[in-house]
């Protein structure tokens, strides 16, 4: 039988093996003390220890705003700190709302110091730029972000929503690769593998996030997707026994840049749903197939 192009093994961050599943926190909301921790915790039991968040996730998804995720995640690790050392976690900054990005060096450096507080750490494993700031000259960014890292502030260096040119720039000034690339990557958007982002990846080790790798829901519920997309994915689905969703995540792990899929959940059932893409047996043709109806062109 064909080997499955899923690869379940550990990813690293920062010296750090992290699991191939993230568990995100953009739509981690709410004042539920009991809820928070219990989904923290199946995530870790799940192999979920890294885990996502930024500075702007509770500016939506009926957050109370910035920073509502950083403290509701705060608040967990206040109650539990033993969890702090099975975590890596990850933030990023660098948007405000109606402005609305800016990576000058007071406004990142500010940022990344009320993140630590809000998250009540002394440091975060990894610190992203959330959206590159079109206005931000890619020297200072680099800059602040080695001073941080220089302070013991943040671990590794990452982007998000970068261009590969926009992350080439930024890695010439750093005098390095960045440790992660954290762009949108699903069924339904294949950007990363069409604009050479997750060849650079490769070629100088940075490990890729898949950010919505269900694309926000539409691949469970089929809303928005071509049909032939849906369709193929049910088939792969039936003939494996595993959901649609299964499948969907399975594509992402598939690419041999290694992403890592942050998983948007916030039910712990779909949790352990995203876990049967672990055990899916995905071959080329299968991914192949997958590309051609999500693009709905013939390859050549
Ligand atoms: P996703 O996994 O693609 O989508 C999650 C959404 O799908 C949730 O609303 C979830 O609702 C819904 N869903 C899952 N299974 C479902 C089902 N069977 N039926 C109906 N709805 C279902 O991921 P995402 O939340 O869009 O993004 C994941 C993470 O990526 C975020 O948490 C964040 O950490 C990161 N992210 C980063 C950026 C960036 O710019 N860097 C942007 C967006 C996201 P339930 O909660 O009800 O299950």
């Amino acid at each position: 039988m064909e080997a499955s192009l899923v690869d379940p093994s550990p990813r690293k961050i920062a010296g750090m093996d992290v699991g191939p599943l993230a568990f995100g926190h953009w739509r981690f909301v709410g004042d539920d003390d009991a809820g928070a921790d219990a989904l923290v915790e199946a995530a870790l039991d799940l192999g979920m220890n890294l885990h996502d968040t930024a500075d702007v996730y509770g500016f939506d998804w009926g957050g109370e705003g910035m920073g509502h995720a950083e403290r509701r995640l705060g608040g967990v690790l206040s109650r539990h700190p033993d969890w702090r050392e099975q975590m890596v976690i990850v933030t990023k900054g660098g948007i405000i709302p109606g402005v609305p990005y800016d990576s000058s060096p007071t406004y990142l450096r500010k940022a990344c110091e009320a993140s630590l507080a809000r998250i009540g750490v002394d440091h975060v494993d990894a610190y992203l730029i959330h959206r590159p700031d079109l206005l931000g000259h890619p020297e200072q960014v680099a800059e602040t972000l080695l001073g941080l890292r220089e302070e013991g502030k943040i671990g590794a260096i990452g982007v998000s929503n970068h261009t590969l040119e926009q992350t080439r720039a930024l890695e010439a000034l750093l005098g390095e690769a960045v440790a992660v690339t954290q762009p949108e990557f699903s069924v339904a958007e294949l950007g990363p593998i069409r604009s050479g982002l997750f060849d650079h990846a490769m070629a100088v080790g940075t490990v890729p996030m898949a950010w919505s790798p269900l694309a926000g829901g539409r691949v469970p519920t089929g809303e928005g997707l071509p049909a032939p997309l849906v369709a193929v994915l049910d088939e792969l689905a039936a003939d494996r026994g595993v959901s649609r969703s299964a499948i969907a995540m399975a594509f992402v792990l598939a690419h041999p840049a290694r992403p890592i899929a942050i998983v948007g959940s916030q039910k712990v059932e779909r949790l352990e749903d995203a876990v049967t893409a672990l055990g899916v047996g995905l071959t080329r043709a299968d991914a192949y197939r997958i590309i051609e109806v999500s693009e709905g062109v013939p390859l050549p």
